[in-house]
């Protein structure tokens, strides 16, 4: 796996993306350790959700060479899927590429 990206300056400066921030690098130590624990997933869910309804002036421009990106972009009632399509560009702030875009 490749290394996460550095989280831009914005997000330490927010102190709920910096909390959520904290809550995934927890999650993520801890899901090393047991394998059950599905924290990871959960809380990086809740910072694209967050990103998305906060931050969304922020959030990367639609990918070019993205399976997901053509999907909603395809959708004649795009607006249904505003939301659901910036959660999934809002990973990339914060997640090695070839996990953000499993989602
Ligand atoms: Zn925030
Ligand atoms: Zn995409």
């Amino acid at each position: 796996m490749t290394d996460r990206p550095v989280p831009p300056p914005f997000m330490w400066a927010c102190r709920r993306c910096a909390d959520l921030l904290i809550d995934i690098a927890t999650a993520t130590a801890l899901s090393t350790e047991h394998d059950l624990y599905d924290g990871t997933v959960r809380c990086q869910l809740m910072l694209a959700g967050h990103l998305a309804a906060h931050h969304l002036d922020a959030i990367p421009e639609p990918h070019t060479d993205c399976p997901r990106c053509d999907f909603y972009a395809k959708q004649p009632d795009r607006q249904h899927f505003e939301s659901l399509w910036a959660e999934h560009r809002a990973r990339d702030l914060f997640l090695p590429a070839e996990v953000a875009r499993l989602m």
